[in-house]
């Protein structure tokens, strides 16, 4: 039995057709069913339905061969036991550093100022900063960031961007772009090893129809 794990949502939902692809099928459907383990149209495929930012983790301990991870999640576990062979290309946006209409971000930076920067991606936003020799304090939130400057608790945010949709409506914009970001197939270093036999052609599969997705 080889398990996958991946998030509910966007991730779900963008590597059904990457699936489908691959002639695999999900038996259970994770928005009408309570099921966290997932039966597939291969009696030797599972599917984990986990929180997005665990998903590194349970692949780096072995719980689960394979995983879909966003980039972003990546950088902030570390990548510690894993691979990240392939690109799906899928969930894709950007993270950016944004900050309210009216906020002269360039003019902060060129003065050194100190800025307060609310973001749950802490790794990726201090080594930006870093990187620039800008002097920031980072404070850590769950989510809906784009609040943070609204209500004072921050001159900008670190955040993933799609559409810009978001930002607009709550009159922020994006002033900066840290990297791009898509989703990636993972897998437990361990395993590969171990059962390379069973891995190496779903690698194959998902590697097509990542392609063929493109
Ligand atoms: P929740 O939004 O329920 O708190 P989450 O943010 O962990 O949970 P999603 O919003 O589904 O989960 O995001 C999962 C992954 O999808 C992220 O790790 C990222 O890689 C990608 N993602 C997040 N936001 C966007 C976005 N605006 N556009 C495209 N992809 C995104
Ligand atoms: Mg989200």
């Amino acid at each position: 039995m080889i398990t996958l794990a991946l998030s509910k949502g966007r991730i779900f939902d963008e590597t059904l057709p990457l699936l489908a692809a691959a002639g695999i099928e999900t038996l259970d459907n994770p928005d009408t069913s309570r099921k966290l383990v997932l039966r597939t149209s291969r009696s030797d495929l599972r599917l984990l339905i986990v929180r997005a930012p665990d998903v590194p983790t349970y692949v780096q301990y072995g719980a689960s061969e394979l995983g879909i991870a966003g980039k972003d999640v990546l950088l902030e576990h570390g990548g510690e036991g894993l691979y990240q062979p392939l690109d799906l290309g899928i969930a894709s946006c950007r993270m950016m550093v944004a900050v309210p209409e009216g906020f002269d971000y360039a003019g902060a930076v060129r003065q050194g100022a100190r800025l307060r920067v609310a973001t749950k991606y802490m790794r990726t936003a201090r080594e930006h900063f870093a990187a620039k020799g800008v002097h920031v304090d980072l404070i850590r939130l769950y989510g809906s960031m784009e609040l943070a400057p609204l209500v004072g608790l921050a001159d900008a945010i670190v955040d993933l961007v799609s559409s810009g949709d978001t930002l607009r409506a709550n009159r922020l914009h994006a002033v900066e772009e840290i990297r791009p970001i898509s989703a990636r197939l993972i897998v437990n270093q361990a395993a590969l090893k171990l059962k390379r036999d069973a891995i190496e052609p779903l690698l194959d599969q998902f590697a097509k129809a990542a392609a063929t997705h493109a």
